[in-house]
């Protein structure tokens, strides 16, 4: 599936979003470079890490955004949605109030996305099952009432994390095609 492209197609822009230290930048390293790196400290300035893939003898790169910390202070920009295609809402399994914030991040990426964007709910650092607190039904839920497509990852161990974003490549190659 990997490419060493002589020409685009489609350059799909991805938005990474949801709290701070849901785990956002290292899943974007994951699929992007298929590193983790255990001495993260937050990206200040790195704006998006590509990484190209065929769909349907398509090849796409897929433009992934970071916010860059920008979310601590509840300044997602509005440059920062636009032209997004796709989103990734990241909350931590381990963490409950990174679940309950799901809700204002769909809210403000509703309000400065197009309609057609397509959403994909992660659950990341699901190797922590023993300190879980959100449990999977409750997600399985709330991505069926919004809308979104749903997966579990795990950054640090890397599992299903490429799965997830082909999917949403895939999810807006259908959209957009
Ligand atoms: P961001 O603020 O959302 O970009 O979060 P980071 O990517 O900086 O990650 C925050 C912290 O969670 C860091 O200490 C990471 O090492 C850790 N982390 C990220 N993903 C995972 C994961 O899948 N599993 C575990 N156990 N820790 C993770």
């Amino acid at each position: 599936k990997e490419y060493v492209p002589e020409k685009v197609d489609y350059v799909f822009k991805v938005v990474v979003i949801g709290d701070s230290a849901v785990g956002k930048t290292q899943i974007l390293s994951r699929f992007a470079k298929n590193e983790f790196c255990l001495e993260s400290k937050s990206t200040i300035g790195v704006e998006f890490q590509t990484r190209t893939v065929a769909i349907e003898n398509k090849v796409i790169k897929a433009q992934i955004w970071d916010t860059a910390g920008q979310e601590r202070y509840r300044a997602v920009t509005t440059a920062y949605y636009r032209g997004a295609l796709g989103a990734m809402l990241v909350y931590d399994i381990s963490r409950r109030q990174s679940f309950d914030s799901l809700a204002r991040w769909v809210e403000e990426l509703r309000a400065n996305s197009d309609n057609s964007i397509v959403i994909m709910l992660i659950g990341n650092k699901a190797d922590l099952a023993e300190q879980r607190a959100v449990p999977t039904e409750d997600a399985v839920e709330f991505a069926k009432d919004q809308g979104l497509f749903f997966a579990e990852t795990s950054a640090l161990s890397g599992d299903n994390v490429d799965k997830a974003f082909l999917q949403l490549l895939e999810e807006i190659y259908a959209v957009i095609s």
